[in-house]
């Protein structure tokens, strides 16, 4: 049901943003305040057992759930953002891109160790990104305590990459 009003939602864009990617456009679904509160709903329906402590939300579209996720639970949200945005100090994290690297960053006071943190985004793709914030966070002490997406491309074999690091992984639409 909401995986069919999800995937209703999204619409492709081709050539965005190079030629020959056809990019998964969510922002659909923030012109829906139902479907957005039945996304949240999901999610908090999927994560409850997790016994989470703060929820980490990738930039800049995991900020979007990841903060009502936050928020409805009554943790921290921590923003993992790419470098050179956070204003405080920063812990950081270098990884492979196909064609380069990119780095993210974590303030540095953003959790406590031995914290269980969920993180989030709105699409699972190679799992790079979702990959690297895992390293950052259990290199700052922290624990993942699992993974949640609105869509995960299932061609691209992120689930199987991240699966290694948590068995918790939810993903509304696929
Ligand atoms: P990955 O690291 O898993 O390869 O890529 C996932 C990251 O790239 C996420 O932060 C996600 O927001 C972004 N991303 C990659 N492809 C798409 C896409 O088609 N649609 C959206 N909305 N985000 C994408």
């Amino acid at each position: 049901m909401i995986e069919q009003q999800i995937k209703s939602a999204i619409r492709d864009i081709h050539d965005f943003p190079k030629p020959g990617i056809i990019f998964k456009d969510i922002t659909p679904i923030l012109k829906d305040p139902v479907l957005c509160d039945a996304i949240s709903t999901a999610f908090l329906d999927k994560i409850k057992d997790m016994q989470i402590d703060a929820v980490a939300g990738i930039e800049s579209r995991g900020f979007l759930f990841g903060l009502t996720m936050a928020t409805k639970l009554g943790v921290p949200f921590i923003p993992v953002r790419k470098a050179g945005k956070l204003p405080y100090s920063v812990n950081q994290k270098i990884y492979e891109l196909e064609y380069g690297t990119a780095t993210i960053e974590i303030h540095t006071d953003a959790f406590e160790p031995g914290n269980r943190i969920l993180i989030h985004d709105d699409l699972l793709a190679t799992g790079g990104t979702v990959t690297a914030t895992s390293e950052l966070i259990k290199e700052m002490g922290g624990h993942v305590a699992g993974f949640s997406f609105v869509v995960g491309l299932s061609f691209l074999k992120g689930l199987e990459k991240i699966s290694a690091i948590s068995d918790n992984i939810v993903v509304l639409a696929d």
